[in-house]
């Protein structure tokens, strides 16, 4: 294993995310809330052969963890091909992809067959009038079905991520959790956060770890903490029939202090944090010819200075709103989560 790099808070270059794509074929209202978006240019997106030479770099520097997400990845053409190369490289010690689960079905074989080891779906309601509220897209039929054939093809490697928002699917924070346990899936409750593109945030419609927790003791019955895994921003608990949950407590509760995580946007933008408002610009050293010592060099160093905690320095914010308004998000889409890849 490579040394780990470390940045000025102690913490690794273990976790890398990689987008695939900014675009989405639903519009989450915590996500995408707004009726027209600036998208990259098409020229500007990695090819798959330049993503895979900048993760060999991250992987040099001692990345081992990494995620596919978007946008909504399974819109990226031949998407299995990209997984198939990084499934191969000796020092992947973890493929992920995080998906809305719309185009599962026809795509799942194809993911599973090039080496990815595991996958989340992106799941908030059980209601198709909800989902269709929510997402302003039909398509939960869909979704569930992606579901089930998940989780046949990657046995206990499926998890579900539900955002809950209030007035929207707080009514449903139960429902999820039985529909996961009767699956053998792991459900994880994610807070609203106020990240660029949740336009409509407001902290009224969080609901929090501690309402979420109440609210399934009181359906079933204790809950144990079942302990945090590493780095993992998820907090596990148990109910007494051995069922696992997690939850996310990234507005109540960040976890800036063991994040190890950075985002690769599609157009090849590095993040050192989800808040984080500029990125470097791989992509431009890359084209420009930098080799893979070049390109090592300006990440371990940009890395090395790195001291970003974005949640916690909201949470000690008063007044709390979207963190970036609506019309910064037109003049640099790489603000919002869609962009940068949650
Ligand atoms: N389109 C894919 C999906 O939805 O799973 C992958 C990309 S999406 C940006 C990744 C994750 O970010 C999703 O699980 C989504 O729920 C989460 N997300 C987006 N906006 C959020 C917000 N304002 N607060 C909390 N989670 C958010
Ligand atoms: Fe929803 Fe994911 Fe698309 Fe955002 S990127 S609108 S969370 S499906
Ligand atoms: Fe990591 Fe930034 Fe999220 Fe904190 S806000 S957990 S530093 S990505």
């Amino acid at each position: 294993m490579a040394p780990a790099i470390l940045d000025t808070r102690g913490r690794s270059l273990r976790n890398l995310r990689v987008s695939v794509t900014d675009r989405c074929n639903l519009r989450c209202g915590y996500c995408m809330p707004e009726e027209e978006y600036v998208w990259l240019p098409r020229e500007h997106i990695l090819r798959f052969e330049e993503t895979a030479q900048l993760v060999d770099v991250f992987l040099d520097l001692g990345v081992d963890k990494l995620r596919l997400t978007g946008g909504e990845p399974l819109l990226r053409q031949g998407l299995h091909e990209l997984v198939r190369q990084l499934a191969d490289k000796p020092r992947v010690r973890d493929l992920a992809l995080t998906t809305n689960g719309l185009l599962l079905p026809e795509q799942a074989q194809d993911l599973r067959a090039a080496g990815l080891k595991r996958i989340t779906v992106s799941l908030d309601t059980l209601k198709p009038d909800v989902f269709t509220a929510l997402t302003r897209r039909p398509g939960l039929e869909r979704v569930l079905t992606g579901i089930e054939v998940a989780a046949r093809l990657w046995p206990r490697e499926v998890k579900l991520d539900a955002v809950i928002m209030r007035g929207t699917n707080d009514g449903e924070i139960e429902s999820l959790l039985e529909f996961a346990r009767e699956r053998g899936v792991e459900l994880r409750y994610i807070e609203y956060m106020d990240v660029g593109g949740a336009t409509r945030w407001t902290s009224d419609a969080v609901v929090s770890r501690e309402e979420i927790l109440e609210r399934l003791a009181h359906r079933f019955g204790r809950i144990v903490p079942a302990g945090k895994s590493g780095s993992a921003p998820a907090e596990r608990f148990t109910l007494s029939d051995g069922t696992v949950f997690g939850v996310i407590a990234s507005t109540t509760a960040p976890f800036c202090r063991a994040c190890d995580r950075s985002r690769l946007t599609a157009d090849g933008l590095w993040y050192l944090c989800l808040y984080a408002k500029l990125g470097i610009d791989l992509r431009g050293a890359l084209r420009k010819g930098a080799s893979r010592t070049e390109l090592a060099e300006l990440i371990a160093r940009t890395w090395r200075a790195r001291d970003d905690r974005g949640a916690e320095v909201r949470l000690a914010s008063h007044a709390r709103g979207p963190s970036v308004p609506a019309d910064s998000l037109r003049v640099d889409p790489h603000l919002e989560m869609h962009t940068r890849g949650g």
